[in-house]
């Protein structure tokens, strides 16, 4: 199948339900467009793609993702620019880590041509729901899990990869109060850490939820062996900048490779700032408040982008960070990449897919 042949064959909606949405009060994860892309995997290869509207979807009570986990996902967005083009934000870097995540977990890969075309043509079909307004866009959760109905423990043999959409608002926008975990770990080197498996979040709720029940909104892992590296902020990477340098924890099996974190390293260095990838221990972030050289913390996920941390606090003790507005680093590099995937900046590293209507 060919990028340019694959027509999939589309089951339309006989009646839109976009007039039922409010894009002015849009709750993330709520309300889906009109379709969704569906293809299975069986007898070794992936076989009838197809568009359908919206829906439920029957299984086993046996099907293996359920009771073993393996299932996996990805998570971008798509905007739209001045003529109304569907922008997608450097997609192919996220079929690249589904394909990544399904390695790790043992499952079938999915063909990049079928992971693009099921894309734009959903993406085609349902382009009105690509919301317009600023910091709105309409987030894509293309995900795959086993389908055998088998309980015996072995990978599946069947798979099934689904997209569906939902429009979303602008994201946290106001800056967040992390704690350092200090028990619980969200993965360990050699573990599957740097896939995107659901089973990592599973893991990461009831901690996450404790820390909420002490009033604040996340929390930052550090390492399994020591508690003493700091790994990543609830579900998005970090970054810190100190004296004028973005300093984040360097790619590892345990942490999770973003894209977002990749493209503000990017578009950090392209604006000329120092950037260092490196082991970042917790003593080190203390150390640097201290002496008044930690001028930024953040977190960068597609879901956000960046979303500012303003406290952190590690066996009891409050660090404060300086006020947002004086946040160089992350301010200039949020505008330029915002500005680079809604097409208003040129794009040096050929990250937006423009899909005509
Ligand atoms: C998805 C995810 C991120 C952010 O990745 P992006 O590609 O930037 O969205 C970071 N950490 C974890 C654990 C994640 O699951």
């Amino acid at each position: 199948m060919s990028t340019d042949t694959l027509t999939i064959p589309t089951q339309r909606v006989a009646k839109s339900r976009i007039s039922e949405v409010d894009f002015d009060n849009l709750q993330f994860g709520k309300s889906f467009t009109d379709h969704m892309f569906v293809v299975d995997f069986k007898d070794g290869s992936w076989q009838n793609p197809q568009i359908v509207p919206y829906g439920e979807m029957s299984l086993s009570p046996a099907t293996s993702a359920l009771h073993y986990g393996q299932a996996i996902f990805e998570g971008m967005k798509a905007y739209k620019d001045a003529n109304g083009d569907v922008l997608l934000f450097r997609p192919l870097a996220n079929h690249k880590r589904l394909n990544s995540s399904a390695e790790r977990l043992s499952m079938a890969e999915l063909p990049e041509d079928l992971f693009m075309q099921g894309l734009e043509q959903l993406l085609r079909l349902d382009s009105d729901w690509v919301p317009a307004k600023k910091g709105s866009a309409l987030y894509l959760r293309p995900f795959m899990f086993a389908t055998d109905d088998y309980i015996g423990v072995r990978p599946s043999f069947t798979y099934k990869f689904v997209i569906i959409a939902c429009p979303v608002g602008a994201f946290y926008d106001r800056p967040v109060k992390v704690a350092v975990e200090p028990n619980y770990v969200r993965s360990a080197e050699g573990g599957a850490g740097y896939a995107k498996a659901a089973g990592n979040y599973a893991a990461a709720l009831l901690p996450t939820r404790k820390m909420q029940e002490k009033g604040f909104d996340q929390l930052i892992w550090t390492d399994a062996k020591e508690h003493k590296y700091i790994e990543e902020s609830g579900t998005m990477n970090v970054m810190f900048v100190i004296d004028d340098v973005l300093v984040t924890p360097s790619l590892s099996t345990s942490i999770l490779h973003g894209v977002t974190r990749d493209s503000v390293l990017q578009v950090a260095k392209d604006l000329g700032y120092k950037v260092e990838e490196r082991r970042v221990s917790v003593d080190e972030i203390v150390e640097a408040h201290k002496a008044g050289t930690l001028q930024e913390a953040f977190g960068t996920g597609t879901a956000a982008i960046i979303s500012q941390i303003a406290l952190i606090q590690r066996n009891g003790q409050d660090y404060e960070l300086p006020a947002v507005e004086g946040r160089k680093i992350s301010n200039s590099v949020a505008a330029e990449l915002d500005k680079i995937r809604t097409g208003q900046a040129p794009d040096p590293h050929n990250w937006v897919y423009r899909i005509k209507l």
